[in-house]
């Protein structure tokens, strides 16, 4: 994984047709996000499980299990409950568009379809969902995390943080109060190839802990136990 290619938007894109899966993967890789592929609704399910994208393009008509059974079931899990979705209909599916939205696609793009446009829709996604990825910076009361200089700061106190320490501190930061179980940590701060034991996490978030709390200092992560860790939403609030 290069440095801070935690920060990079993932995309899954589920498509069978191999020239618009190619053609797809190229532009997206070339706008510098991070691109996964799957050509069966099935194998989209298996890949979802593992990890969840920032943002997911869905052919309409699958082998396995179709797109429109497939952005249910994304919808019914708590894991890719707000994930967003552009599906990809082919031209007279009027119908089925009608029903991706119905069951919550966020956007559609109908075949063939114009690359600079669908991009613009997947960027314009991306800004409404997390809008915390395009930010340059993450405030919490005193705390400051900015990406473009990879810089943190408690009140005037400049901390320096190892990649792996600034990238868990950025992914918890992101979303305050949410708990993130160790597996999802080290799926998103370590990346895919991470057979890293779970330990490891707490190794990290101890390093952390120690950078950004001093003396009598409120710690902003909580450890909840058997579940994970979570930055506290009520940092900087009280
Ligand atoms: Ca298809």
């Amino acid at each position: 994984m290069e440095p801070g290619s935690g920060a990079a938007p993932r995309i899954l894109v589920v498509e069978d047709e191999a020239a618009i899966s190619l053609l797809l993967t190229y532009n997206l890789e070339a706008e510098g996000y991070g691109v996964a592929r799957a050509e069966r609704g099935d194998d989209a399910e298996v890949m979802l499980a593992e990890s969840t994208p920032d943002l997911v393009i869905l052919d309409w008509m699958l082998p396995g299990v179709s797109g429109f059974e497939l952005c249910r079931r994304m919808r019914a899990r708590e894991a890719t409950r707000d994930l967003p979705i552009i599906m990809l209909t082919a031209r007279g599916e009027e119908s089925e568009r009608v029903r991706g939205l119905s069951i919550g696609a966020d956007d559609y793009v109908v075949k063939p379809f114009s690359v600079p446009e669908l991009m613009a829709r997947v960027r314009s996604l991306l800004r409404r969902a997390r809008p915390e990825r395009i930010a340059g910076r993450l405030q919490a009361g005193e705390l400051m995390l900015d990406r473009t200089a990879r810089r943190v700061r408690r009140g005037e106190r400049d901390i320096h943080l190892g990649p792996t320490e600034f990238r868990l501190l950025e992914h918890l930061m992101e979303k305050p109060g949410r708990v993130f179980s160790r597996a999802q940590l080290l799926d998103s701060v370590w990346g895919d190839a991470a057979e890293i034991d779970e330990r490891t996490v707490d190794v990290h978030v101890g390093r952390l802990r120690k950078a950004i709390v001093r003396g009598r200092e409120r710690d902003p992560l909580r450890t909840v136990r058997g579940a994970g860790y979570a930055f506290d939403e009520t940092f900087g609030k009280a």
